[in-house]
């Protein structure tokens, strides 16, 4: 017999996005009227990747709202990586520009790391430099990753306990897998990390708590693998038949999972919404000004 659905919290990203990015924008609001000046994110776009220009709206959509000021910076896609490295070392010595975003995939030819690196630390909102990879690692504060901030937020909002708990991540790149890791083992869980090679993935997964998966592998996770009651972030954002599915087998995991996030309208809002915060962090360590 299935369990009822209703076991299951499904969580709403939307609605939570919302509550934060209101805060931000009332800190925002007190700021300005104290007299200082908004805080500005920085978006650098080379080329013309249609996904990458539909981020990128979303992206200053969500500035406005919260009061911010964004400056779109295009480079055309015969840009060299000279010229982009230009481009991002000059916004690094800009004292108008809080946070930094490269716009990811950049054009073939092009050394996306070596462009990450060209990211001021200070203004590094994405998380993604090696000075920012390497205060996480050191346990020392810093600006994260985005996505990572973002599946934290709906984890303490539903107040899932993660100190002492079975946290499994299942993917480890830079974006997402590694860093939430390292989060997760930060405010004490016991994390397991697995990837392609690992043997025997549903009994890992079935030791869950916390299970965020980050696979980029359509329905990968069966809802008989889910321990009953744990929290299942899906991170996964996966077209099949021109459908978004995630990483876990959704509607297999209701009934199961104690706490479930849908591919769509899930993680993703919080991952603009962290980013925002991200550049609201960087102007107040940047300029001093605490709070108005
Ligand atoms: P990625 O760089 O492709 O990494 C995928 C990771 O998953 C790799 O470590 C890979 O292992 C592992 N993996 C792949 N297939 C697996 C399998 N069958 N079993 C176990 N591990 C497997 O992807 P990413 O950038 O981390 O993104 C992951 C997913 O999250 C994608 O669907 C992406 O679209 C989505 N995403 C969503 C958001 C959001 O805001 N919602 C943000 C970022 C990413 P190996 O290392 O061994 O290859």
């Amino acid at each position: 017999m299935t369990a009822p659905r209703e076991r299951t919290v499904v969580v709403d990203g939307m609605a939570l996005a919302r509550r934060l990015r209101e805060e931000i924008a009332s800190e925002i609001a007190a700021l300005v009227a104290a007299g200082h000046r908004p805080p500005c994110l920085a978006v650098v776009l080379v080329g013309d990747n249609p996904a990458s220009i539909s981020y990128i709206k979303g992206k200053r959509r969500a500035c406005e709202r919260a009061g911010m000021t964004s400056r779109e910076l295009d480079l055309a896609a015969d840009a060299t990586q000279e010229d982009v490295i230009d481009f991002v070392t000059a916004l690094g010595r800009d004292p108008g520009v809080d946070g930094i975003l490269v716009q990811l995939p950049l054009p073939k030819g092009i050394d996306t790391a070596a462009v990450i690196e060209a990211i001021d630390p200070a203004k590094d909102v994405d998380g993604l430099t090696t000075p920012s990879a390497g205060r996480l690692l050191a346990g020392l504060p810093g600006l994260r990753p985005c996505t990572p901030l973002g599946i934290l937020a709906v984890l303490d909002r539903h107040g899932i306990e993660l100190a002492g708990a079975n946290a499994v991540v299942i993917g480890r790149s830079i974006l997402v897998g590694k860093p939430i890791a390292l989060l997760l083992l930060e405010r004490n869980a016991t994390v397991t990390i697995c990837h392609s090679r690992t043997r025997d993935l549903a009994a890992v997964v079935g030791e869950a708590d916390v299970l965020i998966a980050a696979a980029g592998s359509p329905l990968l996770v069966k809802g008989d693998w889910i321990r009953p009651g744990a929290a299942v972030v899906d991170l996964g954002v996966n077209m099949v038949d021109g459908a978004q599915v995630g990483d876990v087998d959704f509607d297999a995991a209701l009934g199961v999972a104690g706490l479930l996030t849908p591919s769509r309208g899930g993680v993703g809002p919080l991952t603009i919404t962290m980013l925002l915060r991200n550049t609201l962090e960087a102007y107040k360590a940047r300029t001093g000004i605490a709070d108005a």
